[in-house]
């Protein structure tokens, strides 16, 4: 690795807007991977939490998914939300893992992607998105 972030390509904000779409309104979640060339992945998670608002992983569930990748963080939207970690969401985190946010519920959706260090959050990095209608129905 040259400077250790990783990068949030527009292929996979793409990705990861078009899969927090469908899962509205409820909240999408899964993992980020690091895959052998170094660059940043992800994979959905079926998301087992009661309420919409809420994402809960099973243990099965992220094992399946990773397949063995290396796993480095996590990704949920929220749907009415904005790019910024609830407090649910800083007090879930592992240490040094990655927490990427989709934030589809404000005028201009954003993708935050944050690192917790030492117990705080910091911005990594922070991507607008396409708007959400790009055809009429
Ligand atoms: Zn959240």
């Amino acid at each position: 690795m040259t400077s250790g972030l990783p990068q949030l390509s527009p292929q996979l904000c793409q990705q990861l807007l078009a899969a927090a779409r469908e899962s509205h309104p409820r909240e999408a979640c899964g993992l980020l991977t690091c895959g052998a060339d170094r660059e940043l992945a992800w994979v959905q998670v079926q998301n087992r939490a009661m309420e919409d608002l809420e994402f809960e992983m099973a243990a099965e569930d992220i094992v399946r998914a990773l397949g063995g990748a290396e796993w480095i963080g996590t990704w949920h939207s929220h749907p009415h939300g904005d790019w910024h970690p609830s407090p649910a969401d800083e007090s879930a985190a592992f240490e040094e893992s990655l927490c990427l946010i989709l934030g589809l519920g404000v005028e201009r959706p954003s993708i935050g992607l944050w690192r917790r260090r030492d117990g705080v959050f910091e911005l990594l990095e922070r991507k607008d998105l396409p708007q959400a209608r790009a055809t009429d129905a």
